[in-house]
């Protein structure tokens, strides 16, 4: 098709920017008409909790934003919104970046053979991925299961450069009026507090300041919630505010161990995703079969505990009280809380990703289930089983002088230093909070033991 005649629909999905953004030039390249859509989905958003929906609403506000207000947002049913749309306006294409999560996948093979009834294409172009998954293979054709391969074959296989020189004005595009009432979510939104500034520029001004302020330390104070030390991009990440490509192109023109650290951990992102387009099944089921025959408690009340951060493991408690006040815990804190809920409380993992997913500001489906199955034992990876995390050590290891916990857990904030790990320790016990509610050592050796018979099982 000729550029410049008819219609093309930019369907936004998880790449809410205009930079560097594969998909919009795919539409330019047939046409500058293009309409801007997104559907508010309700398969996926009831998924989400008040965090993570309002941070979508102030992502869509901010690319409405940019678009001069001709953002169209229609709740619905994607696979009948889309090609009804399309039809409405005349489109000839359909433009995306494809979604590789097992909803998305199916969803999307569903819009394309509509589309196609009527004649229009659908074009997929980039993936909130520098490498989207299923590129990176075994010798043999076959998915990495350890990361530490994986990640020597990604850094092998390089990444394309950023896709320069998108349009981000009206002057390349001309983005169509919508001409139709929007369902745009009004501002301000849902009253959530501390939630993060959205969009692409806010996500770009982030990253700026963290390449000048916190990358050359990012090595050593990314395991320390009491510090400010890791980018705070992830849920930007999750919605494409901005591209990982981008970050790994900066990245790449520095060296230094903060600067490899990082690479290494957005690597972990790609290698989940990769694991969990071969194996779908691993959002819901453990990826190492071995586990299905797993001795789990399948007790509520200690679950309710766990939720609500009233374990008396101050560490556990902080952050899973900082969990439902903000949608957010450091990722240290996150296995921390996650191996006690499977290792001391020998709960299944599945309960525990449930509650974080709904919760998360950057809940993801790929990054939240693969990460618990790793603390789980159920995994990819030598993670081993019987690798116990005692919160307590760990709240003194990386919350040294205890500010992390003071900050979340009013009942202890007049406890002084590192003690605050071990307030069963002090000579009055702090009024109001549990004491330990299991006992770490003996939890331990019944999650060995459990371990042990599946073990021998296999
Ligand atoms: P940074 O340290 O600045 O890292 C930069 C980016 O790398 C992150 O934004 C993220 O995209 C990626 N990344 C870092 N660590 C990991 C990791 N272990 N796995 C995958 N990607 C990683 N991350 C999510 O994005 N969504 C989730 O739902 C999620 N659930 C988790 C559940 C558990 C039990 C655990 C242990 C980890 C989970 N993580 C999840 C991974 C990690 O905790 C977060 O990505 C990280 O804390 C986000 O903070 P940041 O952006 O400051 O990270």
């Amino acid at each position: 098709m000729a550029s410049g005649i008819g219609t093309a629909i930019l369907w936004f999905r998880r790449d809410l920017r205009l930079g560097d953004h594969p998909a919009l030039l795919s539409a330019l390249a047939r046409t500058r008409r293009v309409l801007a859509l997104f559907v508010l989905d309700d398969v996926l958003l009831v998924r989400a909790g008040a965090v993570r929906a309002s941070f979508l609403d102030e992502c869509l506000r901010a690319l409405d934003g940019q678009l001069g207000g001709r953002l169209l947002v229609v709740r619905g049913d994607p696979v009948t919104e889309v090609p009804k749309i399309a039809e409405e306006f005349g489109a000839v294409s359909v433009h995306v970046s494809a979604d590789f999560g097992p909803y998305g996948t199916r969803r999307d093979r569903a819009v394309e053979r509509e589309l196609g009834r009527r004649g229009i294409d659908w074009v997929a172009e980039g993936s909130p991925y520098a490498i989207p998954p299923g590129v990176i293979t075994k010798p043999d054709g076959g998915p990495y299961r350890v990361f530490s391969a994986y990640y020597r074959a990604w850094l092998r296989h390089g990444f394309p450069p950023p896709y320069r020189g998108s349009p981000s004005g009206r002057s390349t595009v001309d983005w169509l009026e919508p001409g139709r009432e929007s369902a745009l979510p009004a501002a301000p939104g849902r009253d959530v507090p501390g939630l993060p500034p959205a969009g692409e520029a806010a996500a770009n001004r982030i990253w700026r300041r963290f390449l000048r302020a916190g990358l050359d330390e990012y090595h050593t104070a990314r395991d320390r919630p009491d510090l400010p030390g890791t980018t705070r991009l992830s849920p930007h990440l999750h919605f494409g505010c901005l591209h990982p490509r981008s970050l790994l192109a900066d990245l790449a023109e520095r060296s230094g161990p903060g600067a490899q650290a990082l690479t290494s951990e957005l690597a972990w992102r790609e290698f989940f995703a990769d694991v969990l387009w071969h194996r779908p099944d691993a959002a819901r089921h453990n990826y190492d079969r071995r586990f299905d025959g797993m001795d789990y408690d399948f007790d509520s009340e200690a679950f309710e505990r766990w939720c609500e951060g009233r374990t008396g493991f101050p560490i556990v408690d902080a952050g899973m009280r900082q969990l439902l006040a903000e949608g957010w815990m450091h990722n240290r804190v996150r296995m921390i809380a996650a191996s006690f809920l499977v290792k001391d409380l020998h709960l299944p993992w599945w309960w525990g990703a449930r509650h974080f997913l709904r919760h998360l500001l950057d809940g993801d489906l790929a990054a939240n289930q693969l990460n618990w199955q790793w603390v789980a034992g159920s995994g990819t990876d030598a993670a081993p089983y019987f690798r116990i995390f005692n919160p307590t050590a760990q709240g003194e290891r990386f919350d040294p002088r205890g500010d992390y916990v003071r900050r979340y857990v009013p009942e202890l904030r007049a406890v002084p230093g590192k003690a605050v790990h071990r307030p069963w320790r002090l000579p009055e016990p702090p009024t109001g909070y549990p004491a330990p509610m299991v006992d770490h050592a003996h939890e331990r050796r019944v999650a060995l033991e459990r371990f042990g018979r599946i073990s021998r099982a296999a």
